[in-house]
């Protein structure tokens, strides 16, 4: 694993339950938003904390902890994370995975081996602003083959999509609902810029008005269970 950080006790990253997280170095994306920067793009600097170690801290607080979220950057190019997911399961934590989706083999394997009991996916936008919001080239049909496996593999999962303006709107809502099908739950992020951005320039741009985020949960509850909005 590439672990690069760890928060010993989070009770806001696993909904329902106090989750250690780890954080672990590297993404194939480049979000203009990233609030984990370093993580991202300079992950080699970060220090590195061994799979030993960090199972050693999970199994001494495991009557703290219910589960671990696994973040990053990008969990899944991490090359050891099945056989480190494993290790997890046998200390009996429940697993939740933080994903940008876009490695649907691996996530289709730990869903295979029963090892997921909650995974977060995140839409950043529709696929024609995909390039614009992260910088990257992406083959938005892995993400939507990410969420086709969880949809159809009865462990609980949730989409999520932060509203930045002009790069999130009603229409770009619509091409995802368009792009993914129906989804159990998905979950709206207000932009919180307060924090350093990868792309310090998108500090200036004002989130969007709560009124709007009202009308996005409204859009979105046409093709989700359940819409909820986070952040304000
Ligand atoms: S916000 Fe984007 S760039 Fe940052 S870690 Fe997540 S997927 Fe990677």
């Amino acid at each position: 694993m590439n672990i690069r950080g760890i928060y010993k006790t989070s009770l806001i990253d696993y909904p329902g339950k106090i989750s250690a997280v780890l954080f672990t170095g590297g993404c194939n994306l480049r979000c203009r938003y990233c609030h984990n920067p370093d993580l991202a793009g300079n992950w080699q600097e970060m220090p590195l904390s061994s799979d030993e170690d960090t199972l050693d801290l999970l199994r001494k607080r495991k009557n703290l902890i219910d589960g671990v979220t696994i973040s990053g950057g990008e969990p899944t190019l991490s090359k050891d994370l099945f056989s480190f997911v494993e290790k997890i399961k046998e200390l009996q934590l429940a697993v939740k995975l933080d994903s940008n989706g876009l490695q649907p083999g691996v996530i289709r394997n730990l869903v295979a081996g029963g090892l997921l009991d909650y995974a977060a996916i995140d839409i950043k936008t529709s696929p024609e602003k995909y390039r614009l919001l992260t910088d990257s080239d992406v083959d938005f049909s892995n993400i939507a083959e990410s969420i086709e496996v969880l949809r159809t593999s009865g462990i609980d999962y949730e989409v999520r999509t932060t509203c930045v303006p002009a790069y999130v709107t009603m229409e770009d809502l619509a091409s995802i609902r368009d792009a993914v099908g129906r989804v159990r739950k998905y979950f709206l992020q207000q932009f919180q810029r307060e924090a350093r951005l990868l792309d310090r320039a998108w500090e200036v741009i004002e989130p969007y008005p709560v009124e709007t985020l009202r009308q996005f949960r409204d859009f979105i509850l046409t093709f989700a269970d359940r819409c909820e909005i986070r952040g304000i």
